[in-house]
């Protein structure tokens, strides 16, 4: 019988507090902007592709690509 996997769960990340940036349980450093607080207290998830195409990127105030949440610890992350 062919095993069948159980349905994949949603992704374990953790956001970095000063910028949303979402990043594997294991990171230390956040790439995007090298902060070390992390948060599993977040909602919401974007991905920037190209943020200076991206309204919504520039709306939040990203300028880097990468997957971000909207809100860590209960408010909209301000990055500027
Ligand atoms: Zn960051």
């Amino acid at each position: 019988m062919p095993g069948r996997r159980p349905p994949s769960r949603r992704p374990l990340l953790k956001a970095c507090r000063k910028c949303g940036a979402l990043v594997p349980p294991d990171t230390r450093v956040c790439p995007v902007c090298g902060s070390t607080e992390f948060t599993d207290n977040w909602e919401g998830m974007i991905v920037i592709a190209d943020p200076e195409k991206s309204e919504l990127a520039k709306e939040l105030g990203i300028d880097k690509p990468g997957i971000f949440a909207i809100r860590v610890g209960g408010r909209v992350v301000k990055r500027r």
